[in-house]
């Protein structure tokens, strides 16, 4: 294939990291309307075979990983489970992460234990590396690749509601999106970011109403977000419509904290 022709969403095999719930639910969801065969990798296996055979009931490609996406060898698994089902995986989308609180809130970084803070490394940055390391040689040998991570506005600003192993890895994202956009660019590769601001999750639902109440009166649009919100996002940036796009980090947050 040359790398100028458009390739479509229906020609694709998408990966898609904690897809089983939450934003990466509706993500997975969006691709499979949109046409593409969906590889989805989570390690809650009993939501990842629940949407998988809801969306194979509905005739879409699927098929479900189980993986621990901080193991590189569980990822490199479940990529070839993926890849044995459904072909080569060119559009892959890092969005499995994890933000730790106690009674509601985010731990200082004097109380934080070291283990807390190497197992949100390992998930939220470490898994991006597992993940872009097994599926860029496919992606640099065919010529083409989208790959969209999941950063946060929390990598681009101080807040007081996530904690600093949080804060740290999702900044940690939007450097390695410029740098592997610079790095993959010549193959045909786009690697962007999307900022997700307070979306209505389970991430957030555990939180307290006034810390939701709180980022509402600071969101210009004056409402959380909705997962389907950052999967239309997610669309655009592996789609042919933004074939000239990388390195960019996308918000996605009703206005808040515009940086
Ligand atoms: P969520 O907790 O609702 O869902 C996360 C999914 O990832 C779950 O299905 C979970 O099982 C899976 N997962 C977690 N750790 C995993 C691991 N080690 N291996 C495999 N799967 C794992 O979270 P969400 O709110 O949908 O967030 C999705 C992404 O968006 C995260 O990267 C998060 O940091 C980011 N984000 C969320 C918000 C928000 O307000 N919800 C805001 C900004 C960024």
């Amino acid at each position: 294939m040359n790398a100028s022709e458009k390739r479509e969403h229906r020609e694709r095999v998408v990966l898609i990291t904690g897809a089983a719930g939450g934003i990466g639910a509706a993500i997975a969801e969006r691709y499979a309307a949109d046409g593409a065969a969906v590889g989805l990798v989570d390690f809650d296996a009993t939501s990842g075979q629940v949407l998988a055979a809801r969306l194979g009931a509905a005739g879409h490609r699927v098929h479900f990983a189980q993986a621990d996406v901080a193991s590189f060898g569980e990822c490199e698994t479940a990529c070839t489970a993926i890849e044995t089902a459904l072909g080569p995986i060119d559009t892959l989308v890092n969005n499995a992460g994890i933000s730790p609180k106690h009674a509601g809130k985010p731990v200082p970084i004097w109380q934080m234990e070291p283990a807390e803070w190497h197992r949100v490394v390992d998930v939220n940055l470490h898994s991006v590396f597992n993940f872009v390391r097994r599926l860029t040689p496919g992606m640099v040998d065919r010529k083409f690749g989208r790959i969209v991570s999941m950063s946060s506005v929390a990598g681009k600003a101080y807040l007081d509601i996530v904690a600093a192993h949080y804060g740290t890895t999702k900044a940690a994202l939007i450097g390695m999106t410029r740098h592997l956009a610079g790095e993959l660019g010549p193959h045909g590769i786009t690697v962007n970011a999307l900022a997700p601001g307070r979306i209505d999750t389970p991430m957030v639902a555990g939180a307290p109403r006034e810390a939701n109440d709180a980022v509402i009166r600071v969101t210009p649009l004056r409402r959380l977000g909705k997962p389907v919100e950052v999967a239309d996002a997610c669309l655009f940036l592996s789609s042919s419509r933004s074939d000239f796009i990388t390195g960019q980090v996308v918000d996605v947050a009703g206005g808040w904290l515009m940086t």
